[in-house]
Order: C-alpha cells, then structure tokens, then sequence
C-alpha cells in the first residue's frame, strides 16, 4: 500500500505516531494509499524546521522570492494536468474541473510574483522639522494553513503564495482525505528554489490541527473547512494569541427574477448546483424564485439534468465525479428522504438515477416546494441537491437571505440593472454575483464570507492576505544636525 508521509526540512520524512488515515478512490470505493497522521512531536519537527528557515528567509531579497515563484509558476503550469489527475483520484471530482481549481491556484501564485507591489510602505516627509515617519510591512515568522477536502490545491494556494512571499515561513495541514495535491506542491517548490523547511506539508487530523494552534513558535493560523469547526479553531487560536482567519460553510442563494433570462438562469443553476457534486462552498444549494419564475424554471433545470454526464473523474466525457466518502454520500442520501418526508417535492432524485454500481455516487438532485422551516434548506448538505425556495416578492427574497446564518456567496439573475443594484447594496453576503453564479473574486482581490461563513477580520489572499501575513512598523527618523541638539523633557510636539 501507497505510503503518504510529512514533507518537512525539504523532504519526505516518515511519521512516527503510529497512526495513519485511509485516502479512498472515491470512484472505486477502495483504499488506494495510507497517510501518516502527526501527533505533537511530529508538530515540533515541523515547526523546528519552519522556524530555522524563517531566520534566512525573511532576509531573502524580494528579488529572490519573487523568482522562486515565477519558477514555481512555470511549473505549475505545465504540470497542470499531472496535478488534476492526482486531485481527482483522491476527490473524486473530474480531471477538467481539478485543472481549473489548479488554474485559480495559480492566479494566486501570479499574484505573489509581483507581491513587491503589495509590500511597499509609506512615507511622509518633512511630518515636522527635519523628521520623516515611514511605515513598513513585515512577515510574522511561521505561520500554518489548515485546509479542506473539497479544494487540496487552490485553498492551500490561497495561503501559502502570499504567506511565502511576504517572507514567512509556512505550514500546511491538508485535508488527511486527499493530502497528495500538497505533496506535489512541497516538491515543485523545492524544485523552484525553495529553501528547505520554507513550505512543509504535515499530515493530520485534529490531534495535528490543535498542537499546530497550541504551538508556541507558530504566529498566525489560517484555516478554510466547515463552520464548526472554524469556529473552534479560531476560538482555540484567538486564545493562544494568535492571529487568525478561518473561513467555514455556506448555503449559497441564486436568486431569480422574473425577468431573467430563464435558459441562462437554468444552465447556472445546473452547472454551480451540481459542478464538483455540489462539494464547493462556493456551490448554489438554495435557488430563490421570485413569482411567476418558478414553474419555467424548475422545468428549465429538471429537464438540463439528465444530459449530466456522472462518472469517474478520470472519464473525459465525466462531468460530474462522486462524493468524497461512503458515510457523506449516505448523509447526502438521508438529507434528500427527510426533505421528502417534510413536504419538499423530489421534482429529480438523485437516488434514483443511473450511476457507476462502485464507488460513492449520488445523481443530481432537485427539490422543489423548500421552506426555510426544513433542515434541507437550513444545513449546508455539501452534496449535488438544489433546493428551490419559492417567494412572492424581490423583498420577501433579499429578507430571506438575510436571516440565514451563513453569508459565504449568492447571486441575483435578472435584466434589471436597478434590482441589481438593489441586491448589491442590501444583501449581506461576502461575495455576490450578478448573473453570474459563482463570483469567485480574482486573486487580486480577497475572499471572504460573512457572518457564520468567515471567523476573524481578514479576508483570504490578496490585499487583505498580505495583511494578515505581515505586521506593520512605523518608524519615525530624524537625522540632526548635531550643532543644534538640547535637551528638551517636554512632549515631542510637532513643528
Ligand atoms: P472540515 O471542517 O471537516 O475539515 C477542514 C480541516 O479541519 C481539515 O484539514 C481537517 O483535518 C481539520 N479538522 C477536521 N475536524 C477537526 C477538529 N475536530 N479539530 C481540528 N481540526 C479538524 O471540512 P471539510 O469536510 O474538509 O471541507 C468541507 C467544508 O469546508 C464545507 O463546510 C465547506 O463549505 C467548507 N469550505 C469553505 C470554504 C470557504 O472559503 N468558506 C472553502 C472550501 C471549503
């Protein structure tokens, strides 16, 4: 059996727990390798390591970093497809869909080979005689990355590439489900140029997450998965004085209007309800059908939905793979019955449809006639299942997004640029789309939901991911003629 062990100091280094995890092919249903799980002293290795780098690396020239990731960038790129085969043997999801979660990884490694734009400080001259303040961005030390099943290259992306252009050094705790995505990256960092102990990868679950949290040397952790556990993990890390960012789940609303384009509403609907089965935080789970919409609409998508082709990932014509595990299959499944039982209208079961007899497949699903009273709607199910919501009004339906907890992403579908507007302004969500339904923003901007979907004040990678992975000073300097010095006890004042 294939062996997935840590990557620390520059190299694969075997764990010493004695406690590994199975990493399944979610199309066959098999185990297809084993991976070391850390405990605290393998936390220790990793950290020591980080932070020996970080004395040399945070002295690196921007020059030097900033051709490291060009290189890294290189050969991301062309190795592109060899890393979306890795990612769908132990996901699931489709080969093309793997290649575009590593091509919205890259935008981030794109952005971290110009990060000396984002790391120049500010000055002011002349602030009062012969002084001048000027601030400065600088990195925290080692900082570690816990990171979710549903995206083993694009979240650690989001992370590491600024963190390690800023100057600091940097963890990863991927996802003990599918942990070879990481793996990968850990080499061709080392193979662009990276210093040893620079990037690290350590494999885990929670024994590893807490002793990362808990560690005295590590200065800020950020962390993407489900909102309980984000919760913890920022409560946890707030409390022992870290800086912290940690992203959770959703329950993303596509609202429709009546005066939408409905073909085009249906193929967003189908294609962000049911693209990576529906395993996206960024996935539409609730569809909001404002009126007259909601007949032609359903019918638009129930009949979009046998043309889906479900199958291996690794099949080219496959576009949408299987659940990550047997049990969150089976939770997916459980969620459909009781929505059944509570009213909701199975308009397509996904228990129903024609599937691969191996592996951990569930068929696209629809559920008409959704209350915001039933547990279908309220929890993020993380599965191929569209609830559709049915309103009255344009009020009834930016009010109903609103009141739910979760605040990751929604989009409006309409021609009405003022409902639009309307939408943009009032609704409290992170990231909004107006006919478009998973507005993902590009690299240079940040990523962030609201509410129980974001735990912290910073959002992820661009602008705001340089904040929280450097510190600011500001410096005030004075350079005297030595003639006119005094002594002077008063407070300094400005002239
Ligand atoms: P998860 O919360 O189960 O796991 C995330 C990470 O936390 C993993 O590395 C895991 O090993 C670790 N972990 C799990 N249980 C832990 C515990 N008790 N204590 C400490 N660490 C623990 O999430 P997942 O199932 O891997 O990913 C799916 C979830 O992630 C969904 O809820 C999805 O919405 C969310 N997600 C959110 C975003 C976002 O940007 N907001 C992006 C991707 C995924």
């Amino acid at each position: 059996m294939r062996r997935i062990q840590h990557f620390i100091d520059g190299q694969h280094t075997a764990g010493i727990s004695g406690r590994v995890g199975d990493v399944y092919d979610p199309a066959t249903g098999k185990v297809q390798a084993q991976v070391d799980l850390a405990s605290g002293s393998e936390v220790d290795q990793a950290v020591a390591s980080a932070t020996k780098a970080a004395i040399g690396w945070s002295e690196s020239s921007l020059t030097q970093r900033t051709q490291i990731m060009f290189r890294f960038r290189e050969l991301l790129a062309s190795r592109t497809d060899e890393l979306a085969k890795v990612i769908s043997s132990e996901h699931g999801k489709v080969v093309s869909d793997a290649a575009g979660e590593v091509a919205r990884g890259l935008e981030n490694v794109e952005f971290a080979c110009g990060i000396a734009h984002h790391l120049k400080g500010e000055i002011n001259e002349q602030v009062s005689d012969g002084i001048e303040v000027y601030s400065l961005r600088q990195p925290l030390g080692v900082v570690a990355g816990i990171t979710p099943f549903n995206f083993p290259a694009m979240v650690p992306a989001w992370m590491f590439a600024t963190a390690i252009a800023c100057g600091n050094t940097f963890i990863c705790k991927p996802s003990e489900r599918d942990p070879s995505a990481a793996m990968l990256i850990a080499e061709w960092l080392i193979e662009a140029g990276l210093p040893p102990g620079v990037f690290s990868v350590l494999n885990g679950d929670k024994e590893a997450v807490d002793a990362l949290i808990d560690h005295e040397n590590v200065a800020a952790i950020s962390f993407v998965g489900s909102t309980p556990i984000a919760s913890y993990v920022h409560e946890r890390a707030t409390k022992a004085g870290k800086r912290v960012q940690a992203l959770g789940g959703a329950k993303n609303h596509m609202l429709v209007l009546p005066d939408a384009d409905i073909d085009m509403a249906a193929d967003a609907a189908v294609s962000a309800a049911y693209g990576s089965a529906g395993e996206r935080c960024m996935a539409v789970s609730a569809l909001v059908a404002v009126g007259s919409v909601a007949d032609e609409l359903v019918q638009a998508i129930a009949n979009r939905i046998p043309a889906v082709k479900v199958g291996p990932g690794n099949e080219p014509e496959a576009e949408m793979g299987p659940l990550i595990t047997q049990e969150h299959r089976d939770r997916v499944a459980g969620y459909v019955e009781r929505a059944q039982k509570a009213g909701a209208v199975a308009v397509v079961d996904g228990a129903a449809a024609d599937l691969p007899s191996d592996g951990f497949f569930y068929g696209p699903t629809l559920l008409d006639e959704v209350t915001s009273d039933m547990e279908c709607y309220q929890d993020e199910i993380f599965g191929p299942v569209l609830s559709v919501v049915r309103v009255d009004t344009f009020r009834e339906a930016i009010d109903l997004i609103n009141s739910n907890p979760f605040g990751n992403g929604t989009a409006i579908f309409t021609r009405d640029g003022g409902a639009a507007r309307q939408f943009q302004h009032e609704v409290q969500v992170g990231m909004v789309g107006i006919n478009v339904p998973i507005p993902v923003p590009v690299a240079y901007h940040s990523f962030g939901g609201w509410k129980a979907s974001l735990f912290g004040d910073t959002h992820m990678y661009g602008p705001e991911g340089v904040r929280f992975y450097t510190r600011a000073k500001a410096i005030t300097a004075r350079w005297p003629d030595p003639t006119s010095s005094q002594v002077d006890l008063g407070f300094p004042q400005n002239q």
